[in-house]
């Protein structure tokens, strides 16, 4: 069986380094790997407009943001299919007929659309197509027939709600859809990368991020600013490293041969979060590497960006020729849902000789 990514991105913001860690680095990593027969790359304008109905040109003005950060960080039009949710008539389509096998209490009870109800203030008021975005994805991931999403851990509730569409789609229609499996951050800091603020989760919609397309200004400031460990006011208190935002992003940055470059009192983190641990290290000091080690990733992702910025209308391009092949792609899979739900009337011999004898043999 062939090995199909799909994944993608809302273009509610420019990409952060919650994504970089939780999906795009290893995006870049697997599509270089060689191992999969197709990638497809989607910035899900569509989605964001389930909770951005009213500010349309906040998503337009995103689309080519997201677009250079992806390409940006390696992503490369060769090897990966980079394209528009909206411009795939086939993927409202499928959400439509999944519609009729998922019930409301199943969408009620999914944790994240939960959590981000609550986020929006949505309690009184969720727009239905918000409400319904789970099957909406369910559609993004079957129509390329993927069989890997590489997404934060956020997104496991969706890829389960997938699945469960995909088994019931298969056991009333017949084998037609694919399972997809989730590829979660094998690092733990990577799941789910705290905001800067050290709120649960790094969001655009939250305000408490560092963007990859920061200058190395930017970056040092907000690096400086970071929630630490809140008890840890003197720097021969003892510190807490759980938690503690600072070290999760050096976990989730940081390699050893790092330290022999910016911080050589120390061989590797254990030993810096030991001696944080016993009292005695500032937090400045922490930060201080932290700030090098985030440079180090983000700078040549900058350079790139500078690059892609001189050649916007190029970017258009590369975005019209993906979302005419993912289209393409779709619209087989459209063909598959709609002969095995028996919906394809015109294309049913069987259907037409069946009913003309009905009526001859009366
Ligand atoms: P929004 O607030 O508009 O929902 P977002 O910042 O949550 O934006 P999405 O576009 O919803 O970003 O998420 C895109 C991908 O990035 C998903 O795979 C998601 O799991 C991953 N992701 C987003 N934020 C983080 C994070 N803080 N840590 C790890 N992965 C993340
Ligand atoms: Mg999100």
């Amino acid at each position: 069986m062939s090995k199909i990514i799909l994944t993608g991105d809302r273009p509610t913001g420019r990409l952060h380094v919650g994504h970089y860690v939780g999906s795009l680095r290893r995006r870049v990593e697997l599509q270089n790997s060689g191992m999969f027969d197709k990638i497809y790359i989607m910035i899900a304008d569509a989605q964001a407009l389930t909770d951005n109905a009213e500010n349309p040109e906040k998503v337009r003005q995103n689309i080519v943001e997201v677009a250079l950060d992806y390409l940006s960080c390696g992503l490369d039009p060769a090897k990966s299919t980079l394209f528009i949710q909206s411009q795939l008539p086939e993927l409202c389509e499928l959400s439509f007929y999944y519609m009729n096998l998922v019930t409301v209490s199943r969408l009620q009870r999914n944790p994240t659309v939960k959590a981000e109800i609550q986020m929006r203030n949505f309690e009184a008021s969720i727009p239905v197509g918000f409400f319904t975005y789970p099957i909406s994805q369910a559609a993004d991931i079957t129509a390329f027939k993927a069989t890997t999403v590489p997404v934060g851990e956020d997104q496991l509730p969706m890829i389960e709600q997938t699945k469960e569409i995909v088994r019931k789609f298969n056991s009333v229609y017949g084998d037609t859809l694919v399972e997809p499996e989730v590829l979660l951050p094998d690092n733990k800091a990577c799941l789910r990368l705290p905001g800067i603020d050290g709120k649960a989760k790094m969001s655009k919609s939250l305000n408490n991020c560092i963007y990859l397309s920061d200058t190395e200004e930017d970056v040092r400031k907000k690096v400086m600013s970071m929630f630490t460990d809140p008890n840890h006011l003197q720097v021969s208190d003892p510190g807490r490293v759980e938690g503690n935002p600072v070290f999760i992003y050096l976990d989730a940055f940081c390699k050893d041969d790092m330290f022999a470059e910016y911080l050589p009192d120390y061989a590797n983190l254990d030993e810096l979060k030991a001696h944080y641990t016993r009292g005695g290290l500032g937090d400045v000091k922490v930060k201080k590497f932290l700030n090098n080690v985030l440079q180090e990733e983000l700078a040549p992702i900058r350079a790139r960006r500078k690059e892609w910025e001189k050649q916007i209308p190029a970017v258009y391009d590369i975005l019209k020729e993906g979302s005419r092949v993912a289209r393409e792609a779709a619209s087989q899979t459209l063909d598959d849902v709609k002969k095995s739900m028996k919906i394809n009337y015109f294309e049913d011999n069987a259907l037409i000789t069946e009913q003309a004898q009905k009526y001859q043999n009366v």
